[in-house]
C-alpha cells in the first residue's frame, strides 16, 4: 500500500513537471519567433544577406545598396 502511494506521488510530480516544462517551452519558443518573419534576400552583386524591406530591387535581383545595383547592371 505504501509503495502504491509513493508511485502515485511520483507520477503526479512527473506530470506536474512535464506540464510546467511544456508551458515554459511554448513561451520560450514563441518569443524569438516573433521578430523573425522578415524575409532575407541575397545581394545579387556581393552575396550579402539583407532584410527584404531594405533591399534595392533591380532588374536582375535584389541588392544591398543602389551602388551594387549600378555596378551589377551597368
Ligand atoms: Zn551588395
Amino acid at each position: 500500500m505504501k509503495a502504491l502511494l509513493i508511485l502515485v506521488a511520483v507520477l503526479i510530480s512527473v506530470w506536474l513537471w512535464r506540464n510546467r516544462r511544456d508551458s515554459g517551452a511554448s513561451v520560450s519558443t514563441k518569443q524569438p519567433a516573433e521578430p523573425k518573419p522578415q524575409d532575407m534576400v541575397r545581394c545579387h552583386h556581393c552575396g550579402m544577406h539583407i532584410p527584404g524591406n531594405e533591399a534595392v530591387v533591380g532588374k536582375q535581383g535584389s541588392y544591398c545598396s543602389a551602388e551594387h545595383q549600378r555596378l551589377s547592371e551597368s
